[in-house]
């Protein structure tokens, strides 16, 4: 009989809710054995074209089977450089698990027994990290910097990063800028380290720094320097900006105090501390019956914080409660975190559309009038659509609000360059066989380019746009 797959251990809802320590662990030596000899190495393995940069799934987890820990890094780190990363927050069921030969075939998303591709991968990247393990990976110059080509990358988040390491092994200078003071993009403002700590995260874009890759973080481009001067001064650009602009409901009373979008909430916490205020300066505002509105990963972290956060502040009887406009399964969010956020306590109500905000007498949110909704005809999307229900209105009562529902491009940059062809959501318009922009030698990926993905994806993107001024430059 086959046997099931290994399940990682998990600090207990008691253990995690009043701070903000990574919830699931990574496996032992011992579960990593089991979970890996249950690969049956298929003939011709799915799971390699399941996942957006191609990793040889297969040869890595054999390589693990030996216990031959620096060959499955090299492997995973000739198609991906942030394994310790993607192998806590890639979509994996939607990609490499959804592929493997245990999930049955037509299946939405991976079936549980589908091989656990991202907690091995999780293995090696730690593995590496903690027995600092050095690369000789053929494809990487000897020495840094071996060629005269300079690129520069706008942002710091998965795609620009990507770009970065994959230009760097081919000694190309790679200068990184980065409007916030920490590096990562979402993975550093937006994605909560119960989920990802932040050593895992700064050590795996610290290693590209060995090829050359040099960081400048506080510089917006478009304001504290301009694009015009980095065209001048490097050979190409990527544009990896992401979409850090929230999108709003555009109901009454939205502005009303107390109301914040989930990107303000979540970099008031991840990135400036405010759980730690005073000590840190920046603080927050804790409600007693939070609600969040949305149904994707944004919404389930902000709605996993916002609970750490009355727990810190010794709200006790304090409640968090998720409104969905769809139902549970038609939710965007990683079943596994929408798991983890129900064990916390985290509420649902699904099948609920909010019309308008009610405020008191100081302007501060009081209640969410909604409407009840039914599910219609599939949109384009291919969700089944919400029909809100005539005269169905009802109250929430509420003290605190976090919009959660999508992020959109963000545009700074884009304003100030009028030759730079954007969408009418603000997205960059690129070829998508290179990812080359309007302008000639400035490439674009990553969420500037496709709206709200995954990190994976931005990768991907990544790897696509790195790939062109590799053929450009005649490097390969
Ligand atoms: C809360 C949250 C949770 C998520 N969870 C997951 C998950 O579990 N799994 C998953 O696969 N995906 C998840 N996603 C989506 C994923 O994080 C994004 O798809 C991915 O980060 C996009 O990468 P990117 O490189 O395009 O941009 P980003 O990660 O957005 O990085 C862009 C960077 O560019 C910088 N920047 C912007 N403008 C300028 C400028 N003018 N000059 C200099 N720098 C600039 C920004 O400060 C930012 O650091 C989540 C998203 C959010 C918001």
């Amino acid at each position: 009989m086959k046997k099931p797959v290994v399940k990682p251990q998990e600090l207990t809802v008691e253990q995690r809710i009043n701070n903000f320590a990574e919830v699931v662990s990574g496996y032992t030596e011992e579960e990593m054995l089991q979970e890996a000899t249950r690969c049956i190495q298929c003939k011709n393995p799915k799971c390699i074209s399941g996942c957006p940069v191609e990793i040889n799934i297969k040869k890595f987890i054999y390589q693990l089977t030996q216990k031959d820990f620096k060959g499955a890094f090299e492997t995973i780190y000739e198609k991906n450089r942030f394994p310790s990363i993607c192998g806590r927050v890639c979509p994996a069921e939607y990609q490499c698990r959804k592929s493997c030969v245990f999930t049955p075939k037509n299946s939405p998303y991976a079936s549980e027994n589908a091989i656990n591709i991202p907690l091995l991968e999780r293995y090696v990247g730690d593995y590496a990290r903690q027995h600092n393990l050095t690369l000789n990976l053929n494809f990487q110059p000897l020495t840094k910097n071996t060629t005269n080509y300079k690129v520069a990358c706008i942002g710091s988040g998965p795609a620009s990063i990507t770009v970065a390491g994959e230009l760097s092994a081919y000694g190309i200078q790679v200068d990184v800028f980065e409007a916030l003071h920490t590096l990562g993009g979402v993975l550093s403002y937006g994605i909560p380290t119960f989920r990802l700590p932040r050593d895992v995260l700064h050590y795996e874009i610290n290693l590209l720094t060995n090829y050359g890759v040099k960081f400048y973080t506080g510089v917006i481009v478009g304001r504290t320097i301009s694009f015009y001067e980095l065209k001048k001064t490097y050979d190409a650009i990527f544009i990896g900006t992401g979409a850090g602009a929230p999108t709003w409901l555009n109901i009454k009373g939205e502005s009303l105090i107390n109301i914040y979008s989930a990107n303000e909430y979540l970099t008031r916490v991840n990135l400036m501390h405010a759980d730690k205020f005073p000590q840190y300066h920046t603080p927050i505002n804790v409600g007693k019956k939070i609600v969040v509105i949305g149904g994707g990963n944004t919404a389930m972290d902000a709605a996993r914080v916002a609970l750490r956060m009355q727990k810190i502040n010794s709200i006790n009887d304090g409640k968090v409660t998720v409104l969905y406009r769809r139902t549970e399964l038609e939710m965007p969010a990683r079943k596994v975190e929408i798991e983890h956020a129900k064990e916390e306590g985290v509420e649902f109500q699904f099948l609920v559309q909010p019309i308008e905000f009610i405020g008191d007498k100081d302007g501060k949110v009081m209640g969410i009038k909604c409407l009840r909704c039914e599910l219609g005809e599939p949109d384009e999307s291919g969700r089944r659509r919400p029909v809100p229900i005539k005269n169905s209105e009802f109250i929430i009562d509420t003290d605190l609000v976090i919009v959660a529902i999508g992020l959109q491009a963000n545009q700074t940059l884009s304003n100030t360059v009028s030759e730079l062809k954007t969408n009418k959501w603000g997205d960059i318009i690129v070829n998508p066989e290179t990812m080359e922009t309007s302008i000639e030698n400035v490439y674009a990926g990553g969420d500037i380019v496709g709206g709200e993905g995954t990190i994976i994806e931005a990768m991907s993107m990544g790897k696509k746009a790195a790939r062109s001024i590799l053929q450009k430059f005649g490097l390969i």
